[in-house]
């Protein structure tokens, strides 16, 4: 996903391969300057064509007759009370529709309607308005004019309700009976009465929704490093490079880092499926569809790019910020970025953002004054030097002359690009991918809006000149320098954003969430931060925005440390390094310096291990025959056995899983209990298995409206969850919060209070305060001391 597709890899890699020994040479040791000049000569003609063909698995253009079936998708899902799914295949529909069509102001219409069934008034109105704007059909007028006069009143707006069945009344006098429905008119008389019903008893006003505002956090900006707190301070050394430091004592939830990210690009996810031929559209909701294309926020009733399918908006400010400061220019090369990667395309934008200027300016210098940015590793020792001399940061790269730390592009820019680390195969293939989207911009006469050369009527109709052929010019080989750039630092500072989504239909009384890798982004700041398998901060997003948190008290002096993935409670030491490899450094963190150093069992691998078929004691051994531990028994096993009975264990949860969806929950309850029995014969109590089999109980119980036996299962899976992650993890945090939901549902009151404040305390030093998990505990709290107490005695 973040690298371009294995096509395009292998493409790469033989001509790599086939290369003059000399010319490889020169390749492997070639500044990034040279990378750029030798990568036009490789790339031919040949190999644009077949990336060509390989875009056409990711289209991105409007197609119509996609429009029309997934609204008639949509109509049918409508039909069958399924809104959700049939808003979703109505914004599917309206992002393939022409932008001002008749078409795509049909869409608008019929996702108000599904809008308004679900309960999004607000939202329903703007979708109204817009089908209005987009030239709805008239004679379907009254339809929509009766649908707003609804959603007004729903909201209590009866003034303009009033005004909107005025207007249709007129309308409906003026068109005569012909085509009018009588239903339509049955329905207008309804409304009116309500009106008038509404209109003698005014609802109270719904009060302010207040007094969940959580403590007010501690903050104050570092006056050196933007986005930072003023209790930190940026050092610099050969062996950590630049770092963080903490300059005060901190508590645990302070909140050390709050950034927003330079750029970020939005991953297309795992559900875009890239497949030949264009027969089956496909009906599933990717990231594209559920997040807003520049701001990340979720989307409900999105606004389609004017140019694509692709790209889609949380509103119609996102979409002409996105197009002003980026789209425009990657617009018409939406297939070839998904083509790519997410690293080519967060390199592009990157640039777009950044200002030709600003990119040539920092590009030139590192040829000639700066030398740091040649070789960073060389320049370690003077400029700690400088630092030990008293000169603070201003030597530390990244710095502007007053020694500020900003995130900004310059910051970004001096991230470490290692060069000449990267294998050189890797080199080459970001190289040609680079060259290779340069050249398609020159080709679709985008190198005007790249450079921001262009007048104001050239915005939106670039010349294109047909052919790829042209040498590139040096301005766009300078982008292509800086792209290059790009590209090699993300594979260490590459920032995923993670969210929680919601897992299943979303319709239960407890949702379960599972953290999804949303976009991938820089963040200069956060990538001063060095990693540890066992870190003492923990890192939170809000749309585009990063939070680092204290995960426990730091004390002055110490060094602020971050996870870049392979946590210590995840994984084994082995495997961490070997994801580590990525970073070109090997992890000294005092979780792996224990497991390397005293040849301690990592924690993983203790609790995810295998136990005696005959007695249940914990089986040993590093090789295929596994011994139980239990001397007395002497049983022994295959491990490929254990393993394979492990697979068809997660393949029958997964069925279980699958009944649950479709409504099944007593099949699924029975399959699970089965699944439980088998794997006590063979898994040891601690098995992280063992608890998320608790954890699905849980859920089909709570489906059933069985709030006790949920609770009790739910319990067991948290000790489970405690023992992997620690009792303060958020891991645990989240399993606590499903809990309450159970005991609020359940109305387990002082249990469930207990249980809220006990969530509360995790999550609110990983994520703060003012999270919303944090504001749906104070909700249930609210909702609960408010219980009258004749429900309170019943529990
Ligand atoms: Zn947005
Ligand atoms: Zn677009
Ligand atoms: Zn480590
Ligand atoms: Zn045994």
């Amino acid at each position: 996903m973040a690298l371009p597709v294995a096509e395009w890899q292998g493409r790469t890699a033989r001509l790599w391969a086939a290369l003059e020994p000399a010319l490889r040479e020169r390749l492997e040791v070639a500044s990034l300057q040279d990378a750029v000049r030798l990568g036009c000569d490789v790339l031919r003609s040949e190999e644009e064509a077949a990336l060509e063909q390989l875009c056409h698995r990711a289209p991105t253009d409007k197609k119509p007759e996609a429009a029309s079936w997934y609204r008639e998708q949509g109509n049918r899902e409508f039909k069958r009370g399924r809104y959700q799914t049939a808003l979703r295949l109505y914004s599917k529909a309206a992002s393939h529709e022409l932008p001002g069509s008749p078409e795509v102001s049909v869409c608008f219409a019929n996702r108000s309607a599904a809008l308004l069934h679900l309960g999004h008034f607000e939202v329903c109105l703007e979708d109204i308005a817009r089908a209005e704007s987009h030239g709805y059909p008239d004679r379907l007028l009254p339809k929509v004019l009766l649908r707003k006069a609804e959603c007004l009143l729903c909201l209590g707006r009866l003034q303009d309700a009033q005004d909107v069945l005025r207007v249709l009344e007129s309308k409906i006098a003026l068109d005569g009976a012909m085509t009018t429905h009588l239903t339509r008119l049955q329905k207008l008389s309804q409304l009116k009465v309500k009106l008038g019903e509404k209109e003698k008893c005014p609802e109270p006003a719904r009060g302010e929704h207040g007094g969940t505002q959580g403590e007010p956090e501690i903050w104050e900006e570092n006056s050196r490093i933007s986005g930072a707190s003023s209790s930190l301070s940026l050092s610099f050394d050969a062996d950590r490079g630049r770092h963080l430091v903490a300059s005060q004592d901190m508590v645990a939830g302070q909140s050390l880092v709050k950034e927003e990210a330079f750029v970020s690009v939005l991953c297309p996810g795992d559900s875009l499926a890239l497949q030949d031929g264009d027969t089956a559209w496909d009906t599933q909701a990717t990231n594209a569809d559920l997040y807003c294309h520049r701001c990340l926020r979720q989307l409900l009733a999105s606004v389609p790019c004017q140019g694509c399918s692709y790209a889609k908006y949380c509103s119609q400010d996102c979409a002409d910020r996105a197009w002003q400061q980026y789209h425009r220019t990657e617009c018409p090369l939406g297939a070839l970025l998904l083509t790519l990667g997410v690293f080519c395309h967060v390199a592009l934008r990157t640039v777009l953002l950044a200002g030709f200027a600003e990119v040539s300016r920092l590009v030139e210098m590192s040829h000639h004054g700066d030398r740091n940015l040649q070789n960073p590793e060389g320049s370690c020792r003077p400029l700690s030097e400088a630092a030990d001399a008293g000169a603070g940061s201003r030597g530390v790269p990244g710095c502007d002359s007053s020694g500020r730390y900003q995130s900004s592009y310059q910051a970004l820019f001096h991230l470490l690009p290692h060069t000449e680390q990267h294998s050189p195969e890797h080199k080459f293939l970001c190289t040609l991918s680079v060259v290779a989207l340069c050249k398609q911009l020159q080709a679709a006469g985008l190198e005007a809006a790249v450079l921001n050369q262009e007048s104001p009527q050239q915005c939106s109709k670039p010349k294109t000149c047909e052919n790829t052929s042209e040498e590139l010019s040096p301005e766009l080989k300078t982008v292509a320098e800086a792209m290059l750039r790009h590209v090699l630092q993300l594979q260490c500072n590459a920032q995923a954003i993670t969210v929680m989504q919601e897992m299943g239909p979303g319709d239960g009384a407890v949702v379960d969430k599972k953290p999804v890798r949303l976009a991938t982004a820089f963040f200069p700041v956060l990538s001063l931060l060095n990693h540890s398998c066992c870190p003492n901060t923990s890192v939170s997003f809000s749309g585009t925005a990063a939070t680092v948190r204290a995960a426990q008290p730091i004390s002055s002096g110490q060094e602020v440390l971050h996870c870049y993935g392979p946590h210590w409670c995840r994984m084994r030491v082995a495997e961490r390094q070997q994801l580590l490899k990525q970073y070109f450094f090997e992890c000294r963190c005092p979780a792996c310096l224990q497991e390397l150093e005293s040849g301690a069992k990592s924690v993983v691998s203790i609790r995810n291990s295998f136990c005696c078929p005959k007695c249940q004691a914990q089986m040993q051994g590093e090789e295929d025959t596994l011994c139980c531990s239990n001397e007395a028994c002497a049983t022994s096993a295959s491990r490929d056995q254990l393993s394979g009975r492990l697979q068809d264990l997660e393949q029958q949860i997964k069925k279980a899983l699958e009944l649950l969806r479709v409504g099944k929950a007593d099949q699924a309850i029975k399959m699970l209990l089965k699944c439980q029995m088998d794997a006590g014969t063979f898994l040891s109590p601690e098995h992280l298995l063992m608890g998320e089999m608790e954890d699905h109980l849980a859920q089909v119980y709570a489906t059933l409206g069985k709030w006790q036996e949920a609770a009790r299962h739910l319990k067991k899976s948290i000790e489970i969850v405690e023992m992997h992650h620690g009792p303060s993890s958020v891991e645990t945090g989240h399993e606590l919060f499903k809990l309450a939901q159970i005991l609020f549902n359940g109305f387990a009151v002082s249990e469930a209070l207990s249980t809220i404040q006990r969530a509360e305390g995790i999550l609110s030093v990983h994520f703060g305060p003012q999270s919303a998990q944090m504001q749906e505990l104070q909700e249930m709290k609210a909702c609960l001391s408010e219980l009258p107490r004749n429900i309170l005695q019943r529990t």
